[in-house]
């Protein structure tokens, strides 16, 4: 890796953090933090039609969520700044003008009509579509018409015939293009705002950026990027093209894709732990020596390199995610997972908005019982659903089968009798009292313990009995095996 790496995350502020971008910030924040580079978050905000006034808030939020820092950006500044390219066009001009000068560029005067015609043209006779280059050839009296027509003109760059450009990517190896198949492109538009691929260079330059991470997409803007540091007589950067990430279907994920979770704020709202996220990222494209699946931000860092980051595409697995959140929820601390939770059983109606000192120790211990077995925030709502409801379904068979043996009301009745008379249900009081029904029944194992939780749940798995029984508390258990027992 180059002495001191300069690495930078540039989105266009759209939206919400995608996953897509997420791992590219991801690589890029362990390279800086595992060489002592620097990690730049700056903003291509030039496009007004795409461009989200909260965007580049919650570009830094989802950043944040997900665990990463960085030494330069719009809220901490730098040497290199400002951050966003609205506010960088002072910067751009003088290259546009020496482009211009050097006849590396030049005005292109043609209509949207125009191009459109030529276009139609292109495609009529089968000839290769693109621009034609007509405007490279203009005389002083054909410009001096259009600026009388009050034409303002876009600045192309004139493509060299020719040639090949090649570079060697550092995921995909090696890579290269003719130039004979990329027409004179438009670097900056008739108000002099530079297009995307001469803004990128530019600040890329400017911000001495060693090695350029992004997504796959651009790879046929890097040799019209290398064209223009050339042109410009500017150092070439590394480039490291990330492939994509498919969905389940293997296909291209698209915004509303189920199978998938895009953004960083439907991770957060949906109550996934941000390392599990930032590992299961890191996984979607990156492979690690061993076997090992599981890392820390630090072991990241410790251990990332761009040469196990494979060139074909990520599938995204959402059950592995789950099981990858599940694992480190298992082993959260159960007060995070309760602030995690508890707004989601306030949002299922379950829990009014503020919670008297009763009711916030009942939904603790009620989720801390569920930790082992969710994986996700989310699920606390199905998890717990039988707490809430007034009577109990059985819908599963072999549960239905267990309240029929004629142990069963034996054990219910016997058990209904030990909870009116007890002071009160802790886990504890409750253990106890099963002990009692042994005793008085005879029954013991599966005919005490199934029928029991079978009656109170509806089901034949789940958290701990005696905490169950507590927290459902002395009314809904009663009211259960009495309409049970009826
Ligand atoms: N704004 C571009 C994007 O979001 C940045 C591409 C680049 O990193 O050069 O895809």
């Amino acid at each position: 890796m180059s002495e001191n790496l300069r690495v930078r995350y540039a989105p266009s502020p759209t939206g919400h953090l995608h996953i897509g971008g997420a791992r590219t910030a991801l690589f890029d924040y362990l390279l800086a933090r595992r060489f002592g580079g620097q990690f730049v978050v700056r903003f291509e905000d030039t496009d007004q039609t795409r461009h989200k006034e909260s965007g580049i808030q919650d570009q830094l939020d989802g950043l944040k969520w997900l665990g990463l820092d960085w030494d330069e950006s719009v809220d901490i500044g730098g040497p290199y700044g400002p951050y966003r390219q609205t506010e960088r066009l002072d910067l751009y001009r003088p290259f546009t003008e020496k482009m211009l000068a050097e006849g590396t560029a030049y005005h292109c005067y043609c209509s949207e009509e125009e191009l459109e015609q030529e276009r139609a043209e292109q495609e009529a006779s089968g000839a290769t579509l693109g621009y034609s280059g007509r405007c490279r050839h203009l005389t002083a009296e054909q410009i001096a018409a259009f600026k009388a027509e009050g034409r303002k003109p876009t600045v192309r760059f004139k493509v060299p015939a020719g040639r090949t450009i090649a570079f060697e990517d550092k995921i995909r190896g090696h890579v290269e293009f003719g130039t004979d198949d990329i027409q004179d492109f438009i670097i900056a538009r008739p108000d002099g705002i530079p297009m995307y691929n001469f803004a990128v260079i530019l600040d890329d330059y400017l911000m001495k950026i060693n090695l350029v991470i992004r997504g796959e997409e651009h790879l046929t803007n890097t040799p019209r990027q290398i064209l223009l540091y050339e042109a410009l007589g500017m150092p070439v950067p590394e480039f490291a093209h990330v492939s994509l990430i498919l969905n389940q279907d293997r296909k291209k994920m698209s915004k509303r894709d189920e199978t998938t979770l895009q953004f960083m704020n439907q991770y957060n709202e949906k109550g996934y732990l941000p390392e599990a996220v930032l590992n299961f990222i890191v996984l979607l494209g990156w492979s690690p020596v061993g076997e090992q699946e599981i890392f820390s931000k630090e072991e990241l860092i410790a251990q990332f390199d761009l040469d196990r980051v494979s060139k074909s595409p990520a599938v995204f697995d959402m059950e592995k995610l789950n099981w990858m959140n599940g694992h480190y929820m298992k082993s959260a601390d159960p007060e995070r997972i309760v602030a995690i939770c508890l707004p989601h059983l306030q949002k299922a109606g379950y829990l009014p908005e503020i919670l008297t000192d009763e009711q916030r120790a009942w939904a603790t211990s009620l989720i801390k019982l569920n930790q082992e077995k969710m994986q996700f925030g989310e699920q606390i709502v199905e998890l717990s659903e039988l707490f809430f409801r007034d009577h109990v379904e059985i819908e599963d068979e072999e549960a239905k089968a267990i309240l029929t043996e004629e142990s069963a009301p034996v054990v219910l009745r016997s058990f209904l009798a030990q909870i009116e008379q007890a002071e009160e249900l802790t886990a504890e009081t409750v253990k106890a009292l099963l002990k009692n029904v042994q005793k008085e029944t005879g029954y013991k194992g599966k005919p005490l313990f199934m029928a029991t939780r079978v009656a109170l749940t509806g089901q034949m798995h789940g958290p701990d009995l005696n905490e169950t029984v507590a927290l459902l508390g002395r009314e809904k258990v009663t009211n259960r095996l009495s309409s049970l027992l009826s």
